[in-house]
């Protein structure tokens, strides 16, 4: 959904990597290099930024549908 601030396991903060990890790897880097610089050495640490998909663009589009049906009535 939102990328978590912190690892699951060991508590180092992730979340203010999330943005910079996406546009490095989106301009074409390997992601292992990226985390590499980024300091995420722990594989636990690494595991949330690989592993995460972003979905709350997606959740927010049902969101908004819903709403509109309940102010129309017709929901
Ligand atoms: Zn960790």
């Amino acid at each position: 959904m939102i990328i978590p601030v912190r690892c699951f396991s060991c508590g180092k903060v992730v979340g203010d990597k999330w943005e910079p990890y996406c546009r490095r790897v989106a301009a074409g880097e390997q992601p292992k290099d990226v985390l590499d610089d980024l300091g995420i050495e722990r594989y636990c640490c690494r595991r949330m930024l690989l592993s995460h998909v972003e979905l709350i663009d997606e959740i927010l589009r049902f969101h908004e549908e819903r709403e509109s049906v309940e102010i129309r009535g017709d929901g």
